[in-house]
């Protein structure tokens, strides 16, 4: 996290620990940071005034790109798109007429996209790709039967294999693996529907780079529970306080988290 400029954006509080995992509460009357911080992650699917909006011009681009980059999840399929880094993404687009290749301006926008400090946005958390051309290795990552997701092998593969026997079939992976080309479209798709509200889309998806399942990290969620899984419903669940009481929930963004990102039990935390 870029302290700093947390610090001047929480009201200059000194927070003397790494804000990663905490949630707010626990620093009691050492650190309360401005109750609009709070507002913007407990309502983060909101406008607030000081969110960080995209241009006329840039919306335009964003459009093509969010089309194209959808173009490209036809062309490769949903499993290998989560796998897919920037070069392959480029080369799938010049290689298909259906997609046609990246203009010039929109890899100027997803470059600018990629390499800027998320803090703008008034996203906190650490970079996990530090370049643009940055991948997930193929190698390392094994599918997951009957979900179209991929985990890394090691400890995220062991880890969910545990759950899921420990507590049945009632737990399900509902994302795994995002490599560089999944994550921009997640990001850029929830800036589209947020009409350009690149700080609002930052509190509910990490901006390429930021994300953590580039780096072993997964969601989970009840099984067939479809999208209230990706809420805070999914807290209510006799999984989620299995997953608890097993031990098992270890948050990445728990509730009023200092990395200015909604709640997400969902996702649990490996690396
Ligand atoms: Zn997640």
């Amino acid at each position: 996290m870029d302290k700093r400029r947390f610090l001047k954006t929480a009201g200059g509080i000194l927070i003397t620990a790494s804000a990663g995992g905490l949630s707010a509460s626990a620093y009691g009357l050492i650190c309360r940071p401005q109750d609009s911080y709070f507002d913007k992650v407990r309502n983060f699917d909101a406008d607030h005034t000081e969110d960080v909006r995209l241009t006329a011009d840039q919306m335009v681009i964003l459009n093509s790109v969010v089309a194209r980059l959808r173009r490209v999840r036809g062309i490769v399929g949903h499993g290998n798109f989560a796998l897919l880094g920037f070069d392959e993404m480029l080369s799938v687009s010049r290689n298909y007429s259906k997609v046609r290749r990246f203009p010039k301006k929109e890899l100027n926008f997803l470059e600018d996209i990629f390499y800027r400090d998320a803090a703008r946005y008034g996203f906190y958390g650490e970079k996990v790709l530090s370049g643009l051309t940055d991948r997930v290795p193929n190698r390392n990552s094994a599918k997951v039967r009957r979900t179209g997701q991929y985990l890394f092998k090691g400890s995220p593969l062991v880890i969910y294999k545990e759950m899921r026997s420990k507590l049945g079939k009632d737990v399900v992976l509902t994302s795994g693996v995002r490599g560089m080309a999944k994550q921009m479209y997640l990001f850029l798709a929830k800036a589209q529907r947020t009409k350009g509200n690149l700080s609002r889309a930052s509190r509910s998806l990490a901006p390429p780079g930021y994300s953590f399942h580039a780096a072993g990290d997964f969601d989970v969620g009840k099984r067939g529970w479809g999208a209230r899984n990706f809420s805070s419903d999914f807290a209510k669940t006799d999984v989620f306080k299995k997953l608890v009481d097993m031990g098992y929930a270890r948050l990445r963004y728990p509730q009023d988290n200092l990395l200015g990102v909604r709640y997400e039990p969902w996702h649990i935390k490996i690396v």
